[in-house]
């Protein structure tokens, strides 16, 4: 019961999985089942031993393979998700001064971390207002340009390539690694969590870093700044080559992290993963723009995200009612983002989601305002 509405949708139109979370993002059946099958063996065993060290090695492989990263570019790995990298940024990569793209909840985020630390300038913070992307403004002050390939709360995405000029271009790939491609020489850092499009669990970053990246970690770490052993970049970076972590990782995580990122592999690598998110958008998409009800937020079809979907709704239909009465069909996380006071839907894209499962949704949607309106 949804506010005294109870809908029931038909069984037979329900999507096999009804997980559609932006992040966490559905974690495959296949995972979990091989996690349960190696779990006596690895669940509970010591990160600083072969079995588990094996398995961070699978993760860095596997993303050195699937980013296609040339010689010199490293897999750094750390504790603390995205979110953490933040704070590790503002300690160990900026120099001075970082110039931030905020068009959202998650990239404003990085910008407000960065805000008062005492070693730094204040940040230029470029605005964009909510469904489109600013661009970067290079200049000689910048020693860092903070980049989001795809924002998450708004589902929209910019094109990523390298800033011109000294500084480094460090990007937010959380949601859009393993979503969409990207070519290695457009970055000195691309960095993510596993819970998004890699369809893992929560609690790690994966930096994927330049040489001119690199060096800049082991410069600042040298040059004597107090820096909080946790958020420390290069103890990160010494810690990742030896395929471990600075503290203990929740294990369970690395190990779906690897066996997904090898799917992937196999499925086709980024290319594959890219184009079936992009079908995926594209049925979403078109509905919202056929729907008399529904529009994609983004008006500008270039920066409509293929990861994450935003779908607006005319005010005679409630979109948080849409996705209680989903919700109490199992159908789950269609929610918008909060801050963002929208009568909206949002959609993960996900590699892990079948056509099949996006076309049911829309089904279902569409069958519930259908119900609703009567
Ligand atoms: C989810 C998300 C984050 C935060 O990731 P955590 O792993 O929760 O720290 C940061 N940036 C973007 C673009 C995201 O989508």
């Amino acid at each position: 019961m949804t506010g005294g509405v109870s809908i029931q949708i038909p069984s037979q139109m329900l999507p096999a999985d009804g997980r559609f979370g932006s992040g966490p993002s559905r974690v495959p059946q296949r995972a979990l089942e091989r996690l349960a099958e190696e779990g006596l063996s690895y669940m509970g065993t010591s990160h600083r031993r072969p079995t588990v060290r094996r398995v961070v090695g699978r993760v860095r492989e596997g993303m050195t393979a699937l980013f296609g990263l040339p010689d010199g570019y490293e897999v750094l790995l750390g504790n603390g998700g995205a979110t953490a990298f933040w704070d590790s940024a503002a300690f160990g990569l900026i120099e001075r001064v970082s110039q931030h793209l905020s068009f959202g909840v998650f990239s404003s985020k990085f910008a407000q971390a960065v805000v008062g630390a005492p070693h730094l300038d204040s940040p230029e913070v470029i605005e964009a207002e909510a469904g489109a992307h600013p661009l970067p403004r290079p200049s000689d002050r910048i020693d860092l340009y903070a980049l989001t390939h795809n924002e998450t709360s708004t589902g929209v995405t910019m094109p990523v390539s390298r800033v011109e000029g000294a500084g480094l271009t460090v990007v937010d790939a959380t949601s859009a690694a393993g979503g969409m491609t990207i070519r290695p020489d457009q970055y000195d850092i691309y960095y993510f969590s596993p819970q998004k499009a890699f369809g893992g669990d929560g609690g790690l970053y994966v930096a994927l870093c330049s040489p001119k990246a690199v060096e800049r970690v082991e410069r600042i770490a040298a040059s004597g700044r107090w820096i909080p052993p946790f958020l420390s970049l290069a103890k990160a970076l010494s810690d990742s080559r030896k395929d471990q972590t600075y503290n203990t990782p929740a294990l369970a995580t690395i190990h779906l992290l690897a066996g997904n990122v090898e799917w992937m592999l196999e499925q086709g690598g980024l290319a594959w993963s890219s184009q079936h998110c992009a079908q995926n958008a594209r049925i979403l998409y078109g509905w919202a723009e056929a729907h008399p009800l529904a529009s994609p937020f983004v008006t500008d079809p270039a920066m409509r995200s293929q990861v994450s979907g935003t779908i607006d709704f005319e005010p005679e239909v409630s979109a948080n009612l849409i996705a209680s009465v989903l919700r109490d069909n199992g159908v789950v996380d269609t929610e918008s983002y909060p801050a963002l006071r929208r009568n909206q839907l949002r959609i993960g894209l996900w590699p892990s989601i079948p056509r099949s499962d996006i076309e049911a949704l829309l089904a279902c949607i569409d069958y519930v305002i259908e119900a609703l309106s009567v």
